[in-house]
């Protein structure tokens, strides 16, 4: 069924409190469809673009209004960029409360960038992310040790970066493990 331009096709409430799609305490918005169906994916029950339920954008904005202690947005799915008008209203309200936005995705930066040169829309989605966690999970490649994605293809993006030098920028990891270690030690010693 075709969706309405103020909806967003979610597979679940908002999640609070998460510590694993990113830096922080953070909301994760687990949007409903994807049809990249990677082998191995642990949430199947997101790919049917007509599961889930829809709801009105102006909803998920007020949960935002109403969040507390949280460091951060991410989205995940689901595949955010199968709902990018929805995605982008949404992270650049965010973006204007102070939020940093992670976002999951199973397309690469390398195609996004090819989409929007015929749909603007991600190119705007783009400018509100802070860091692309991007490509499809390969379960061939899948590795439990590494930071805050499932297989070891998929690239932690530094977005403003990479928009900015032309170039795939990745996220520091070292400078952000090494930021949370200090921030252990003080809480411990
Ligand atoms: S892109 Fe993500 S949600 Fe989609 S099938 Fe792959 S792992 Fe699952």
């Amino acid at each position: 069924m075709p969706q309405s331009k103020n909806t967003i096709r979610l597979a679940a409430d908002l999640q609070t409190d998460s510590i694993v799609d990113g830096p922080g305490l953070r909301t994760v918005i687990w949007t409903q469809g994807c049809s990249h169906h990677c082998k191995g994916c642990q949430n199947p029950q997101t790919w049917d673009f007509n599961g889930g339920g829809e709801v009105p954008i102006k909803d998920v904005l007020e949960a935002i209004d109403e969040l507390e202690y949280q460091n951060g947005i991410t989205f995940s799915g689901g595949d955010p960029m199968f709902q990018p008008e929805a995605c982008t209203k949404i992270a650049k309200y965010c973006k204007d409360k102070g939020y940093n936005i992670w976002v999951y995705t199973g397309f690469t930066y390398e195609e996004i960038i090819k989409m929007s040169k015929t749909k603007k829309i991600y190119k705007e989605f783009l400018k509100y992310i802070d860091v692309l966690i991007d490509g499809r999970f390969v379960l061939k490649e899948r590795d439990t040790n590494i930071l805050f994605r499932g297989s070891t293809n998929q690239r932690l993006i530094d977005v403003p970066k990479t928009l900015s030098s032309d170039e795939i920028v990745l996220f520091d990891e070292s400078k952000y493990l090494e930021e949370k270690n200090k921030v252990t030690r003080k809480t411990y010693v």
